[in-house]
């Protein structure tokens, strides 16, 4: 019996769909052993709300689960209890779903902020304009990775993760062989060459090129882009964006890791790790602008926060 797959996106872009599309052929060796139940991204079929709009979610029965996408809001709530309920197996598809993801800068700002900044435009919108939770599904008070809310069994990182995996990963849930990515870093897998130093004690802005001469063949011969004073977010973030060909995506294209694979380790912090790793090679962290962005790919599980507000009288 072919494996039944379903899939759903919460607060998410559908690049992660488009990486399944990028699996190309094996799209076919896919389709031998599993057959996709429901899928709204890939194919025209959307979740059904029950009789007289009952509100109650219902979905296909499936042996997987694949949710792409944080939780931001009562609707992306609903939707990942009833994948929950109707799959046998959950993946946490991409980094929103497994860390809150781009989504989750979000949580840097209240709710009331960051309504404001979406409908109370000046010049188009009258400043209340804010629509009401008639239309707009009701805010979460924080932008949640899926485990926050539900149980997940497979945790698959990436923004979007690798089509190598995404088919790796199903595959192995066919053969019932367990799957889950090296706990590596993107630095286990460059090819840069590094002298253990940095060159600089402060971190240059990306307003120039890093040094960069590679040898075709091996892909080897420019220096590390951290050591030559750029923020690359290498040593703190889970490998795996190179599929099969290990090669570490951004770098290969000449610019310094951003972090999108999340932490090394689940639980991990990617801010707090970077911090730690600059300071210790005796970077001056007081001269960066600001490190918010560090998260930019992991700020849920409470990791990123709204400043508190300071009343005038405190
Ligand atoms: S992980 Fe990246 S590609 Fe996937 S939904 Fe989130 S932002 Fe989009
Ligand atoms: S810090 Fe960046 S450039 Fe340097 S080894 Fe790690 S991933 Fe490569
Ligand atoms: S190099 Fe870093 S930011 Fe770029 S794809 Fe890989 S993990 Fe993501």
């Amino acid at each position: 019996m072919p494996i039944k797959i379903a899939g759903e996106s919460l607060n998410a872009c559908s690049g992660c769909e488009i990486s399944i599309l990028d699996m190309g052929a094996r799209l076919l060796t896919l389709l031998e052993f599993a057959t996709i139940v429901h899928f709204p991204l890939l194919m025209d079929n959307k979740h059904d709300h029950g009789k007289n709009n009952s509100q109650i979610i219902k979905l296909p029965k499936a042996d997987v689960g694949l949710i792409s996408g944080s939780i931001k809001n009562k609707e992306h709530l609903e939707l990942a209890r009833a994948m929950r309920d109707s799959c046998d197996l959950i993946i946490a598809f991409g980094t929103c779903a497994t860390h809150g993801g781009i989504p989750s800068l979000a949580n840097f700002y209240r709710n009331d902020e960051l309504l404001g900044h979406c409908f109370n435009t000046v010049g188009t919108d009258k400043a209340d304009s804010v629509p009401s939770d008639a239309v707009l599904p009701e805010l979460t008070d924080a932008c949640y990775a899926l485990d926050e809310h539900i149980r997940v069994d497979v945790f698959l990182p990436g923004c979007p993760p690798h089509p190598d995996h995404i088919f790796r990963v199903l595959q192995s849930i066919e053969n019932k062989e367990s799957f889950c990515l090296p706990e590596k870093s993107v630095c286990d897998n460059c090819p840069a060459s590094r002298e253990g130093r940095m060159q600089v004690k402060t971190l240059k802005r990306s307003l120039e090129l890093p040094q960069w001469k590679v040898n075709d063949d091996t892909k080897q011969g420019f220096k590390c882009f951290l050591e030559q004073g750029f923020l690359c977010m290498g040593p703190v973030t889970k490998d795996g964006c190179g599929g099969n060909k290990g090669l570490p995506r951004c770098i290969m294209a000449q610019v310094p890791c951003r972090g999108c694979y999340g932490p090394v380790k689940k639980e991990g912090n990617q801010r707090l790790a970077m911090l730690n790793a600059l300071a210790s090679n005796d970077i001056d962290i007081s001269s960066l602008l600001e490190t918010i962005s560090m998260l930019r790919f992991s700020g849920g599980h409470g990791l990123l926060r709204p400043l508190p507000v300071i009343k005038e009288s405190d």
